[in-house]
């Protein structure tokens, strides 16, 4: 297995693609409503990738027929966006966006509330995102993969909730997924050992039951074995000299390096519908 580490200008058309990705998610974010179909987000997120200069990686990846992901409640992953599902006052709901932008992919998720969110909601919401900014501050050089999935499962684990282990971050680059895959649980100190240049997605898919999936119909909707609810929270980072550098920093949130910084990374900014 070859991983690719990224050049210094490879850096920069890798932070422009982060960037894009990442301000469609914002600007759909925050026109989520209840009553709105899940096809509309598919057209809000077409039309804003393609005013950014990007194009909608997902759209044809494998054959998948949408330019993003919505996944809803108990979905937990690839939920294909419809014209017959709407959204509900007290629903969560991830979308995943990935723009490529001049031959590079920035890959970003995030789980809003859909009106006012019930406790389990938001334990699980908000549990997801924690492990996402967990096993971001796990990187470094110098560390290995197993440090990232630990601390990601020990942060759901001490919150009651569950990893899934049946999907992982992926290496991105000029291709949306390369080598490595990135788990959400392990053991500290096995794995790949981190060095300046990687670049990967974090993006910890937490249920609040058990951890057992099903792949639906469809045979794209990922969903919850035991029907509970699953929140997920995704960014492409890159390995820096000292630590990390998140390429999908939401508008605003700019310059998350690490380990340990997060400057306003959290609830305050957060553009949840209250
Ligand atoms: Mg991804």
């Amino acid at each position: 297995m070859s991983i690719e580490t990224r050049a210094l200008n490879d850096l920069a058309a890798m932070r422009r693609a982060g960037a894009a990705a990442a301000a469609t998610l914002s600007h759909v974010g925050n026109l989520l409503r209840p009553g709105m179909s899940t096809a509309a987000i598919d057209a809000l997120v077409r039309e804003d990738t393609r005013r950014r200069g990007g194009h909608p990686s997902q759209l044809g990846f494998q054959g998948f027929p949408a330019a993003v992901c919505t996944s809803r409640n108990d979905v937990v992953c690839h939920g294909i966006p419809s014209a017959h599902e709407w959204l509900e006052e007290g629903d969560i709901l991830n979308v995943d966006v990935t723009t490529c932008l001049h031959g590079f992919h920035g890959d970003t998720s995030r789980t809003f509330f859909i009106g006012r969110p019930g406790p389990d909601a938001r334990h699980v919401v908000e549990t997801a995102e924690r492990c996402l900014i967990a096993g971001i501050q796990a990187i470094r050089p110098g560390s290995q993969l197993g440090d990232i999935g630990w601390a990601i499962q020990r942060t759901a684990m001490a919150a009651g909730c569950s990893v899934v282990r049946d999907y992982c971050g992926h290496g991105i680059g000029r291709r949306m997924h390369q080598s490595p895959d990135v788990p959400h649980t392990g053991r500290p100190g096995t794995g790949l050992v981190l060095r300046p240049g990687m670049a990967f997605t974090v993006e910890p898919m937490v249920n609040l039951g058990g951890a057992q999936t099903r792949v639906g119909r469809d045979g794209w909707r990922v969903v919850t074995a035991d029907g509970s609810l699953s929140a997920q929270f995704e960014h492409t980072v890159i390995v820096t000299p000292d630590g990390f550098e998140i390429l999908t920093p939401a508008p605003g949130q700019e310059g998350a390096t690490g380990p340990g910084a997060f400057p306003s990374f959290g609830r305050e900014n957060d553009p949840h519908i209250p």
